[in-house]
């Protein structure tokens, strides 16, 4: 059965994912490593994943930009029938190798359902493996003051920020990440352990 124990996630029966920056954006880049790749590796690792384990997936389409991406959704989904998770990795200098690879992050929407689902993915994160600094805060909060995939998509939406570029970028440390946020996005959708 899947009864999600979040309000806002009763009524939704799909997962759209979409992978951060795409088009010929590409997003943050160290050593060569960049986050728009890095997202679609994550994105399609989720999507297949969840299937697997019998959640309904659709990803937007990884050639889209960001702009593109939003009218993408919402020209396919309302409030209600979908969540909406875009993926990206973080980027900030000065933090240990550790906490770069395993510090996660989730912006939620202004609701109070929002946040509620905000908050439970940053705990179900760290039940799986990510660390203490895991932080879970509304979009308005961002550098940017405002996240677009946040505020302009018609369903319920939140971003994810798997761990940072400068942490590490090997292939078992990216499947890794994708574990994490395979585990999370299962537990708040279903009402299920993973
Ligand atoms: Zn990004």
């Amino acid at each position: 059965m899947m009864t999600s124990s979040l309000r806002l996630l009763k009524e939704p029966n799909v997962v759209v994912l979409a992978a951060g920056h795409g088009g010929d954006a590409p997003g943050a880049v160290y050593k060569g490593h960049q986050e728009s790749k890095e997202a679609i590796t994550i994105v399609d690792y989720v999507a297949k994943t969840l299937k697997e384990k019998g959640v309904e997936v659709v990803v937007v389409p990884h050639e889209l930009d960001y702009v593109a991406s939003i009218e993408w959704v919402n020209k396919r989904y309302e409030f209600g029938n979908a969540w909406v998770i875009e993926i990206h990795r973080d980027s900030a200098a000065g933090l240990s190798l550790d906490d770069a690879s395993r510090r996660f992050g989730v912006y939620y929407g202004n609701s109070e359902g929002s946040k509620e689902i905000g908050k439970f993915l940053r705990d179900s994160f760290k039940s799986h493996g990510s660390n203490e600094k895991t932080w879970a805060r509304v979009h308005t909060e961002s550098p940017h003051k405002r996240l677009a995939w946040i505020a302009d998509t018609k369903p319920l939406a939140h971003l994810l920020e798997l761990g940072f570029m400068e942490g590490k970028n090997d292939e078992e440390h990216i499947i890794w990440l994708a574990k994490v946020a395979t585990a999370a996005i299962f537990e708040a959708f279903t009402g299920n352990s993973f």
